[in-house]
């Protein structure tokens, strides 16, 4: 008999399974969860990840399908733009002159419209770039750019937490792909140094790094390039909208825009909606915008949400207030959480990253979302390294401080609990 490709489908909770119990504190777990259990492990797998999800989870509160109501702090609306009511107001007058279909077909055949444009210019701008693409989703940015950027005679030089979509960027292109270890600028000088002087070297780094919030050392990264000759692709998905006097981003926030070669961002987090752009200048941004399979051979960004974009990057340009809020904010959890004893490693961001040794996050958040009415979700590997667990917590401008009080201190009586 010929292998069948969907084994791996169907032993998949087998190893879900096995992978759980090699946690050694599985035995000492106090939690109405038991993954011995088929059916728990079932709820793991499909339920608590996938299904029994919110119907608006936008700001602070949601409620579910079932009408349960919860507090969140997983979703990345840092200025609380999802639930903006002239952006909502607007897109419902938007709606009325166009379909939600439109621009039917991809950029390059017949999905261009002139909204597209004009705001690819107001970010290029935004971002002090010649030119900007944007994209349905943010991945497809990053996936696409890197993908096409690189090819077989390229070495392509990745931070070891570089988001999953440049990874996989990085793997379609054919180039040779290194690694260096988080932020460590004796590893990144070390792959340049010792490189072929004939392979093209782009570093690919974030700005700011989704699951420990902390930031690259952006100044210290343009020199080496400079110095060995390569080029630097920023993600800044977490860092638009939030880092800078005009929400520019870390590159901004550092004054060094002219010096990254090229900047990329989504829209679904401060931006509170959907899609993505790449920033550079013109030749590179001509380039992608006819190689990237993620633009060739997909949809165009929809009138709507371009639109909807263009509303958000005026309130982000001028949102100084909305950027203090969210610092304010981000200190007060993160200094209630570190007086609690929590473990949030580097960040300085408003993203949290609690830090558990085992797989402790997902009984706790399982405890949080039955009985104290919080939704919160575990990251485990390989999101995150083997044995370790995180509930990472995200403030945004609309958490108030009794949200805050409340999470924190449910935290502390559930932990104490499993
Ligand atoms: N880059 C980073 C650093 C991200 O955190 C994310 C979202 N998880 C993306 C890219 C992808 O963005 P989007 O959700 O818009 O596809």
């Amino acid at each position: 008999m010929s292998k069948d490709i969907f084994e791996k489908c169907n032993d998949f909770k087998n190893m879900l399974r096995a992978f759980l119990l090699n946690d050694a504190e599985m035995s000492n777990i106090n939690s109405s969860l038991d993954l011995t259990k088929e059916e728990d492990l079932d709820y793991l797998a499909y339920d608590f990840y996938v299904g029994g999800g919110p119907i608006n989870n936008g700001g602070p509160t949601m409620t579910s399908e079932n009408g349960k109501h919860y507090y969140q702090f997983s979703t990345n609306d840092y200025l609380g733009l999802s639930q903006n009511k002239d952006i909502h107001d607007f897109s419902v007058e938007f709606m009325r002159k166009y379909t939600i279909g439109s621009p039917m077909g991809s950029r390059l055949l017949s999905g261009s419209i002139p909204l597209h444009r004009q705001f690819e210019a107001e970010i290029a701008e935004f971002k002090k770039t010649e030119e900007c693409l944007t994209f349905s989703t943010g991945a497809n940015a990053m996936l696409g750019a890197v993908a096409c950027l690189a090819d077989k005679e390229d070495l392509l030089i990745l931070d070891q937490l570089a988001h999953a979509s440049l990874n996989c960027g990085a793997k379609i292109s054919g180039a040779e792909i290194k690694r260096f270890k988080h932020n460590d600028l004796n590893e990144l000088e070390d792959i340049l140094k010792k490189s072929d002087s004939k392979k093209g070297k782009l570093i690919v780094i974030d700005g700011v790094y989704s699951m420990t919030g902390d930031i690259a050392p952006l100044k210290e990264i343009c020199d080496l390039k400079d110095k060995y000759g390569g080029r630097l692709f920023m993600d800044d998905a977490h860092g638009n909208g939030v880092l800078g006097i005009n929400g520019g981003g870390l590159a901004e926030l550092e004054g060094l825009e002219e010096r990254i070669d090229v900047q990329a961002g989504t829209f679904s987090k401060a931006f509170g909606s959907n899609g993505g752009f790449i920033a550079a200048n013109r030749n590179v941004i001509e380039f992608i915008g006819f190689w990237a399979p993620t633009l060739m051979f997909t949809k165009a960004p929809s009138a709507l949400t371009t639109a909807v974009n263009m509303k958000a990057l005026e309130i982000i340009k001028s949102g100084y207030r909305l950027r203090k809020k969210l610092y304010e904010n981000t200190s007060y959890l993160q200094n209630k959480l570190l007086s609690m004893g929590f473990d949030l490693g580097d960040t300085c961001t408003p993203i949290s990253p609690i830090t558990f040794s085992g797989h402790i996050a997902i009984y706790l958040c399982h405890e949080l979302r039955n009985n104290y009415g919080i939704w919160v979700s575990p990251v485990v590997y390989p999101a995150i390294p083997l044995g370790k667990s995180v509930i990472r917590v995200i403030s945004t401008i609309l958490h108030t401080k009794e949200h805050m009080d409340y999470f924190c201190e449910s935290l502390c009586e559930a932990y104490n609990k499993v």
